[in-house]
């Protein structure tokens, strides 16, 4: 065996193989994949190898479908079948709940270019002569979907990646990843060992046992899962044709033909999970007992919506484990914290995934950023709060809602108060409807009591909608305080720091006391970041941005320090505290700090340490809801105190706690767009509007400064007025105009304090100027809309300034 390599992936299931397969194609050619026993040792070989495109993340909905037309492409190149079978797909509705969320689906698929459509339930019948139309309220069809045989796919990889030049050792086990000072691992078998510049774990469902080779814990975990092959069923006999592969949503079944009879499986709500405390060395291509009785009660329902799957006889049951993630969506890139050490685990549907995995996995590795955002399955959207016994609840949580409806307004119970501020409990006395970001709980709008303190699950305006406007009307009139422990702050220190910023960073960095907005930027001059930059000192830098992002930023900036004169540290939980903001927020903070709080001693963009409320804070004057405002940071142990004295000070202002719904709401008329929606890595600083903050002419050679100054956007971001009555846009609802669709909307919402619905979306440069007529459809209809360039609240930012 070799002692270098390039790359070593570690699995070769249907993930490892289609990243090796990757890799070899886009031209690295040094790279290696090392199989403990024979490929599709784990959860691959027994797949039902259904594929489709639907996925409520765009960009993995499009991974699907490369992943899809690749089996073509594969077979060609290697003569091994992949066992390609495309009859089609339905995915039947049987709530108006559902039909809107397929509605939704439908949307979808015009900007991505599927070709999915509504057919009518008779239409459904002829294609699955099993279903009884009259369980049902609609149908959608999706012309690209079947099923693949698990086996020749894996091994259709393998020998692609053979083809280009890639190595596969299989009876080789890794049983120890040791990194190396400079960066490589050493990867050790009992073959021997590779020195690798890089290591992939793709061990399936050994990814944790992998992971801890390298001292990680991934938080994913395998679950039993059943379905069955009947015997022949005459009506699939005589079909003429193959039956689509069918998604009964609220049956919770999915089924596609196998023979002349049908495979059928049901993903149950109460999941036994497998292999909790660790998947055993000795498992390989083995199926576990099957227990019918834990699916019995999903069955019923099958066979009440598809009559003749009662009566079929069982060819073969098949229980076999896979792996889910947290959400449900794969865990790949980079592990933040390690140096070269990369993951593709988590991939619970690699049929469908897998090439889209593998090709994304390439890119980055090659190029140092794939060809689309792949934050749906970034591992840095899990960070140290993803323990193991946490991505064990989560995914267990996932599989169960497989085929349940998550509407965008929901929060999923599961796993939550896994960080807490210390104000928590005061703040569900007080009726906070809780979310979740990045394991932090944090108030999303209050409804002044516990008893009220629910929100119904809705496409629509939800209950919440009075009191968000209210908390709006709060701010705009007098000041709220928001929670800002979930805003994440990274604190640069040291001789080098400036000019490692002003490389990291597109904008000039502020002089001290001073904040600057700045994209950060990719080689290729995609966004990676919109942060605050603020000096303390002359050695000392905060940046302020995403809570989110926090472990990709944190990943990104330490991949790109250099070794010495510059210190990094996140301090996201470090740092809690408020924002206040409304016309009164001057007025309390001078009732709570000795230091003059004019507008001429603190200006708009100045950040300074200081004391507030007998705390120490640093201070920044700037907000989101385009009021006057400030951000008041303190250390956890301070955060109640500061709360206790900014309630009791506000108390006759009027001040009004407020959670992230109002916030949103007031951006919106603000035009000003937020991170991971409307800013992410799928647009440029021009297309997105940030290049505004980009500052060409400073001498420092800024990561994605030449690809930033020969862009020359084909779309750009809007906002618009939407003309509806009862409903907002959400996100990645389609844009017409003349009828064809143009583009998409990245957030949406109701704009509360001038009482509008409004959306941000990306179109065609030539559709971007104020006033175009666009039409966005939404849950089936179509609603005018109309772009405005300037904000409708406040254009010219008095009110930040005042
Ligand atoms: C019953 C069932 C039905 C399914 N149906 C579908 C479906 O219809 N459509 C779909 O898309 N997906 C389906 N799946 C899911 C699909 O099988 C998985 O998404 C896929 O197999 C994941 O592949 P993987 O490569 O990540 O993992 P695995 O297949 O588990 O591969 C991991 C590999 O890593 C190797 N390995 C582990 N540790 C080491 C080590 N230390 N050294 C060297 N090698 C190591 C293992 O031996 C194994 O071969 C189904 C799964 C099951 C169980």
């Amino acid at each position: 065996m070799q002692s270098h390599a390039k790359v070593v992936v570690i699995g070769g299931g249907v993930v490892g193989c289609s990243i090796l397969y990757h890799l070899a194609k886009l031209g690295l050619n040094d790279v290696v994949l090392l199989e403990r026993k024979e490929l599709t040792s784990g959860s691959s070989w027994h797949a039902a190898g259904i594929i489709h495109t639907i996925n409520s993340d765009s960009n993995i909905a499009r991974l699907q479908g490369y992943t899809i037309n690749l089996y073509k492409e594969l077979e060609e190149l290697t003569g091994q079948s992949c066992g390609i079978h495309r009859p089609g797909g339905i995915y039947l509705a049987s709530t108006r709940e559902r039909y809107d969320y397929l509605k939704q689906e439908r949307a979808k698929a015009r900007y991505l270019g599927l070709d999915s459509d509504f057919i009518s339930l008779e239409h459904a019948r002829e294609l699955n002569p099993l279903i009884d139309p009259k369980k049902y309220v609609g149908a959608l069809f999706e012309p690209v979907d079947g099923h693949v045989d698990p086996s020749g796919v894996t091994h259709a990889y393998a020998k692609g990646a053979r083809h280009y030049g890639a190595k596969i050792h299989r009876e080789c086990p890794v049983i120890e990843t040791n990194p190396l000072p400079d960066g490589t691992w050493n990867v050790v078998t009992p073959q021997g060992t590779i020195n690798a510049e890089v290591v992939v774990n793709a061990g399936g469902l050994w990814a944790r046992e992998v992971g801890r080779l390298a001292g990680i814990d991934l938080p994913v975990q395998p679950f039993e899962h059943h379905y069955i092959i009947t015997e022949t069923i005459p009506e699939v006999r005589d079909h003429g044709k193959e039956v689509a592969v069918t998604v009964d949503y609220e049956g919770n079944t999915y089924t596609r033909q196998e023979h002349d009879g049908l495979l059928y499986g049901t993903y149950e709500l109460k999941p036994q999970a497998w292999a909790v405390n660790g998947t055993p060395q000795d498992f390989a291509a083995e199926l576990l007992p099957d227990d019918l009785g834990r699916i019995s009660e999903r069955l019923e329902i099958i066979f009440d919506r598809m009559p003749a799957l009662a009566n079929a006889g069982i060819k073969k049951v098949v229980n076999g484990p896979f792996t889910f993630g947290p959400d449900g969506n794969p865990l790949i890139g980079p592990v933040p914290g390690l140096r070269n050490y990369w993951s593709a685990v988590g991939v619970m549907a690699g049929f469908c995934q897998g090439g889209g995995v593998g090709l994304c996995m390439a890119e980055w590795i090659i190029n140092g950023e794939p060809g689309i955002d792949v934050w749906g399955m970034d591992v840095a959207r899990f960070g140290n709060f993803a323990t193991r016994d946490w991505g064990t609840i989560k995914s267990r949580e996932n599989y169960s809602r497989r085929f349940r409806l998550t509407y965008p307004n929901e929060t999923l119970p599961e796993g939550r108060r896994q960080k807490t501020t210390a104000l928590y409990d005061r703040f569900i006395e007080r009726g906070a409807v809780m979310g979740v970001s990045f394991g932090l709980e944090h108030a999303l709008w209050f409804a002044g009591s516990k008893d009220k303190a629910e929100e119904t699950p809705t496409f629509r305006r939800s209950n919440a909608f009075s009191y968000v406007a209210d908390e709006v009307k709060a701010v705009r009139e007098h000041v709220g305080m928001i929670e800002i422990a979930n805003y994440a702050k990274h604190e640069f220190k040291g001789p080098g720091a400036a000019a490692f910023l002003d490389r990291l960073l597109a904008n000039k960095l502020p002089k001290t006391g001073r904040l600057a907005l700045s994209p950060m930027l990719t080689p290729k001059g995609k966004l990676y970041g919109d942060l605050t930059v603020g000096k303390l000192d002359h050695e000392t830098f905060m940046l302020f941005g995403s809570g989110a992002a926090q472990d990709m930023h944190r990943r990104w900036f330490e991949m790109q320090m250099p070794r010495t004169g510059v210190t990094y540290r996140n301090v996201t939980d470090e740092l809690h505290g408020f924002a206040i903001s409304g016309p009164k927020a001057r007025t309390l903070l001078s009732r709570l700090t000795r230091d003059d709080v004019s507008n001429g001693a603190l200006k708009f963009r100045d950040i300074r340490r200081m004391v507030v409320a007998d705390v120490p804070v640093i201070l920044t004057r700037v907000s989101f809801s385009g009021e006057l405002g400030y951000e008041i940071y303190c250390a956890p142990q301070f955060h109640m105190r500061l709360f206790e004295a900014l309630e009791a000070a506000g108390a006759d202002l009027g001040v009004r706690l407020y959670g992230g719904r109002a916030l949103m709401s007031m951006r919106l008329e603000k035009n000003w767009g937020v991170w991971t929606l409307d800013f992410r890595p799928d647009f440029t600083a021009a297309e997105s509007g940030l290049d505004a903050f980009i500052a060409f002419d400073k001498t420092a050679d800024f990561i994605g400064k030449a690809a930033a100054k020969a862009d020359k956007p084909a779309k750009r971001l809007v906002t618009m007025i939407v003309d509806t009555k009862d409903v907002d846009c959400l996100g990645d609802e389609p844009i017409f105009h003349g009828g064809k669709c143009v583009g998409y909307v990245t957030s949406g919402g109701y704009a509360h304090h001038v009482r509008k619905s409004m959306a941000l979306g990306y179109v065609p440069t030539q559709c971007a100027g104020d006033g175009t007529e666009l039409e966005i459809e939404l849950l089936g209809d179509f609603y005018k809309a109309r772009v405005v360039a300037r904000p409708v609240y406040d254009p010219d930012g008095q009110r930040m300034r005042s």
